[in-house]
């Protein structure tokens, strides 16, 4: 429902929001009258509920100039509103001042609009005609502060037209101003759905918007106002349960619980841990009771019965005394039965057990052998431990990404597949992980979000904490969406929307699990991304170096000169025909001497003239690349600066040589493209990207 001409009006004057002179008149006579009294050229407009986009059937007369001009134009409208027949809705004359644009400023657009996921946000771009033209547009959550909103507009072409663009004088400021008032109007008026500003023209005197609209909720309800992070009950039994217990196993077939105490014993947990059976005194060789209720002290429970049955086994685990549970039972509310998801929820809750789930692949810590999951990625020979966190909505993708990290050779501090996020959610996890010392990044598969906002709150506050937040999401097409739907029981909003808010948030977002991988390898080890843009690239190969030097160039990254004292130091090292000044060409000579490439790289490393080195070897086979990835392993670990490895040979041709630089922990990749957008995805947020 759209809002009166007046209510419009109020409603901006509220937010203070500047707005062109104008008068509203109900017949040509008055707009004859407004138009003497200001004086000046004037725009008369025809105003009506039924008329959304005025200039489209001529609404619109611009730059009318005198007494009798104004006449006409009024006249025109009164006829154009008996064309247009919109008596019934009613019409008026809208004459304002014209609105003179300050020189080489451009019409803005600022567009207001309820989103389901993360609430009243607001939308800047170029506006008018150019609102097609240049679909360029910066989104933040309402409300911004003014300087917000100048480092929004500054970010998008815009920004460029609106900051002195060909000497123009630079307004941003004065536009961020509006933008900011705007971004209230959502307080202003509570039911807002959508509203427009288009155009703000910015005048010598300041902008003003000269046209707006504001739709309303038809009915009034609940608006969703914002949350925030709210404080993460302890989650330490869940993660580092010191005793498990495994509900829903069975002493002659294998269910989900089977699989459990199966990888609990491959994977050597050090705890307690018991089953419940009913009759039997021993599953799979651990020690069973007939009842969860007989529980007594156990950190974390593995729930895996029926689903009708979850809630009284919750029940029982909470009465023997349970800190934790994992709910890895489905058919909740993914499958619609919100009732019976519900009340696991509830008695979880009243007996102050924490609950990961349902419909969960489970939880993993591999520092301490914790393994309650039934994901088949545990199946791997290598389950090292590590740095980087998983919280995935989709516990298959997210075993997928677990094992192709394990395969990498990424150390995982935490896995967890939240499920149907019935308590513990995302938000919740990360705020764990934020405060976790095991974990220095986190990756997290979205697949949609109820309560946006917490979810902002989450990733902003573990990103200045130093923790950088990787984020995939799916979910992004209608279709995609569809299938989410039905899969979490949560909604996916528009994806332009939550790729904004989560780069706002201070997010990484990724396009595809090999960039997420990609990524990922960057933060195995804390300092392994680039404190600064200067890259020094060591290569084998004079074409290496040229494609690699334009990759860097590509992501904004630097390719310094060396200086002559560093190139000096170089030439004492590699033969007199080698490039020298960056990109450093070791030439064939490598293949006389491999240890010229392990100087090479010290000296670079050593000097203070860059702050990382991209190695770039192409066909070097085993052994010689054995010797070569020694060397390069011996480097990066001296060095606090990370070393990242682009490597292009077939992978069976120098296994020996990766497989060095991947137990070391050095990022290595089969292609310099893939290289330098890992470098570029694990540079900090904001920095001169
Ligand atoms: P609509 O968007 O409904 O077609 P507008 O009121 O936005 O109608 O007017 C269309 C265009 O006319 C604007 O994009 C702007 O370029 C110009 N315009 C409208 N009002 C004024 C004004 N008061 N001063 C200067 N230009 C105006
Ligand atoms: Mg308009």
């Amino acid at each position: 429902m759209q809002l009166s001409y007046d209510e419009v009006a109020k409603a901006l004057t509220a937010a203070g929001v500047p707005v062109v002179r104008e008068r509203l008149a109900p017949d040509a006579a008055a707009a004859v009258a407004a138009g003497d009294e200001f004086g000046v050229p004037v725009v008369l407009k025809l105003v009506s509920p039924a008329l959304v986009h005025k200039s489209d059937v001529g609404a619109v007369i611009l730059d009318v100039r005198g007494h009798d001009a104004v006449a006409g134009a009024a006249g025109r409208l009164t006829e154009l509103a008996s064309i247009l027949q919109i008596d019934d809705d009613g019409w008026q004359i809208l004459v304002q001042e014209m609105a003179v644009p300050a020189a080489s400023s451009t019409e803005v657009f600022i567009g207001l609009k309820r989103d389901p996921v993360f609430g009243p946000i607001v939308v800047v771009g170029a506006g008018g005609k150019l609102v097609e033209l240049m679909p360029d547009r910066a989104i933040a959550a309402c409300p911004v502060t003014a300087p917000e909103a100048a480092e929004m507009i500054r970010g998008t072409v815009l920004g460029t037209l609106l900051g002195g663009f060909r000497g123009g004088l630079d307004v941003v400021d004065d536009v961020a101003a509006v933008v900011a008032a705007a971004s209230r109007l959502p307080e202003v008026v509570g039911d807002l759905v959508e509203a427009d500003l288009n155009p703000v023209v910015v005048t010598e005197r300041g902008p003003v918007a000269v046209d707006a609209r504001i739709a309303v909720a038809e009915e009034t309800g609940s608006v969703g106002e914002p949350a925030f992070r709210r404080p993460v009950p302890d989650l330490t039994p869940l993660f580092e349960p010191r005793s498990v217990a495994v509900i829903g196993a069975s002493a002659s077939v294998v269910l989900p619980g089977n699989r459990v105490l199966g990888y609990l014993r491959r994977h050597e947990y050090r705890g307690r841990v018991v089953a419940v059976h009913p009759t039997a005194s021993d599953v799979d060789g651990f020690a069973a009771v007939p009842s969860a209720a007989d529980l007594g002290d156990i950190d974390l429970a593995c729930i895996a019965v029926s689903a009708d049955r979850c809630a009284e086994v919750m029940e029982q685990c909470g009465v023997a005394g349970v800190r934790a549970a994992v709910v890895l039972s489905s058919g909740f509310s993914e499958v619609g039965d919100h009732e019976l998801e519900r009340r696991v929820a509830e008695a979880a809750d009243r007996h102050g057990i924490v609950l990961c789930g349902p419909n969960t692949v489970g939880v993993m810590s591999p520092a301490q052998r914790v393994q309650v999951s039934f994901s088949q990625s545990q199946d791997m020979l290598r389950t090292p431990a590590g740095s980087v966190a998983i919280v995935a909505q989709s516990g298959a993708l997210g075993g997928s990404v677990a094992s192709q990290a394990w395969e990498r050779g990424i150390g995982i501090s935490r896995f967890v597949s939240v499920g149907n996020q019935a308590s513990l959610t995302v938000a919740d996890y990360l705020d764990h992980l934020a405060a976790d010392d095991a974990t220095h990044a986190v990756a997290i598969i979205l697949e949609g979000v109820t309560d946006g906002r917490r979810l902002l709150a989450s990733i902003e506050h573990a990103t200045r904490a130093g923790k950088p937040v990787l984020v995939l999401k799916t979910g992004r097409t209608e279709v995609g969406a569809r299938a989410v739907q039905s899969h979490t029981g949560s909604i996916a909003g528009d994806y332009t929307v939550y790729e904004a808010l989560l780069a706002r948030a201070g997010a990484t977002t990724v396009d595809s699990l090999t960039e997420l991988l990609d990524a990922l390898s960057m933060h195995r080890v804390a300092s392994r991304v680039p404190s600064g843009a200067r890259m020094a690239i060591v290569s084998t190969s004079g074409g290496a170096c040229s494609m690699t030097a334009d990759l860097c160039t590509r992501y904004g990254l630097q390719v310094p000169t060396l200086s002559d004292g560093l190139q000096a130091e170089l030439a004492t090292v590699l033969p007199g025909y080698a490039a020298l000044a960056n990109p450093v060409d070791v030439t064939g000579r490598v293949t006389t001497d491999p240890s010229i490439f392990g100087r090479t790289m010290a000296m670079l490393l050593d000097s203070d003239e860059i702050d990382a080195v991209a190695v770039s070897i192409t066909t070097v086979a085993d052994p010689m690349a054995e010797q070569i990835a020694a060397q390069i392993v011996e480097q990066a670990q001296r060095s606090a600066k990370p070393v990242i490895v682009a490597w292009t040979i077939a992978a069976e041709l120098a296994p020996e040589g990766l497989g060095i630089l991947r137990d070391a922990g050095v990022p290595v990749f089969d292609d310099p493209a893939r290289a330098l957008r890992a470098v570029d995805l694990g540079r900090p947020r904001g920095t001169d990207r």
